[in-house]
């Protein structure tokens, strides 16, 4: 699922290719993908004759700015927007299409079918689902250490969890989360309240970091996100922890060990990052379980 960098670098190309834009016409091939209205003939007339003015983001959320209306768009697991001219075809899983006065128009294709799109007056989506819950926005200028901390509270849920709930911070999912617990050398099975103010702001700088790091390499292309030119981003190539299973830490050389906390694979510097009390004992216990089944396997 593409997280904040990568919903940020879709915006950025978004807005760059739509911006002054008017609609002549919507086609809707899926009607699922429309959650408000949900009728696809409702949804087209609203949006027809409208002009895209500005993309915005807020969370993982796009925010399709037109005069008049907001289209707020959510790309779920594999959406993707591109902008063709008419007359090129239409590739399969295309569920929604823009089609502007100028010749070009915006498809929007999801294999997946987990996307969503509301039409909003401007302004009332921020008092109705899906944005009206959102937490913190990381790269903003409400997100303080102070603000953080107030989030994390004395939470006894264990950090990455909390880190992933869109209701306490937005924007952050299994890659980045993994990244900036183990730049701050904090382990995912930590409770929140057990972090100490020190551990609370490396982490909060190390998110804000790694957020920014990625923004500027144009995402994680991890799986099959694309930016909306159909381009790639590069910061796989720079993560440290998520994806590295085996292979050495960039700051200790122990290998990154792989786990499942909060029914997420998760990947950790055994050295870097202590576990709370309690979870080395039975990483100990697995690794020995591990050499005995080896053993086993010899016999
Ligand atoms: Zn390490």
């Amino acid at each position: 699922m593409p997280e904040l960098p990568e919903v940020e670098t879709v915006r950025r190309t978004l807005n760059a290719l739509i911006a002054g834009k008017t609609i002549s016409e919507v086609t809707v091939n899926l009607p699922r993908i429309l959650q408000k209205p949900d009728d696809p003939a409702a949804f087209s007339a609203i949006l027809e004759g409208r002009t895209f003015t500005t993309v915005e983001r807020r969370g993982k959320f796009l925010r399709l700015l037109l005069d008049g209306v907001t289209l707020v768009s959510h790309l779920r697991m594999e959406g993707r927007y591109g902008l063709y001219r008419s007359e090129e075809p239409v590739e399969p899983h295309t569920h929604v299409i823009f089609r502007f006065t100028d010749g070009t128009e915006l498809r929007y294709k999801d294999v997946r079918q987990f996307g969503t799109m509301h039409l909003f007056a401007p302004g009332e989506e921020w008092s109705a689902p899906p944005l009206n819950k959102l937490g913190l926005e990381p790269l903003s200028a409400e997100f303080t250490p102070e603000a953080f901390a107030k989030a994390l509270g004395k939470r006894t849920t264990k950090i990455k969890p909390l880190l992933l709930n869109q209701e306490v911070i937005v924007g952050l999912g299994n890659i980045y989360v993994d990244e900036a617990l183990h730049a701050s050398g904090i382990h995912p099975e930590r409770t929140a309240d057990s972090l100490t103010k020190r551990e609370k702001e490396k982490l909060y700088h190390a998110i804000i970091d790694t957020l920014n790091a990625a923004v500027e390499a144009g995402g994680s292309s991890v799986k099959s996100y694309v930016n909306g030119q159909g381009e790639m981003g590069m910061f796989q190539h720079r993560l440290r922890a998520y994806g590295r299973t085996g292979e050495p830490c960039d700051t200790c050389g122990r290998p990154i060990e792989k786990s499942v906390v909060g029914g997420r694979g998760t990947h950790v510097c055994p050295a870097c990052q202590r576990a709370p009390r309690g979870t080395r004992q039975t990483l100990k216990a697995a690794r020995g379980n591990a050499v005995k089944h080896r053993l086993d396997g010899k016999q």
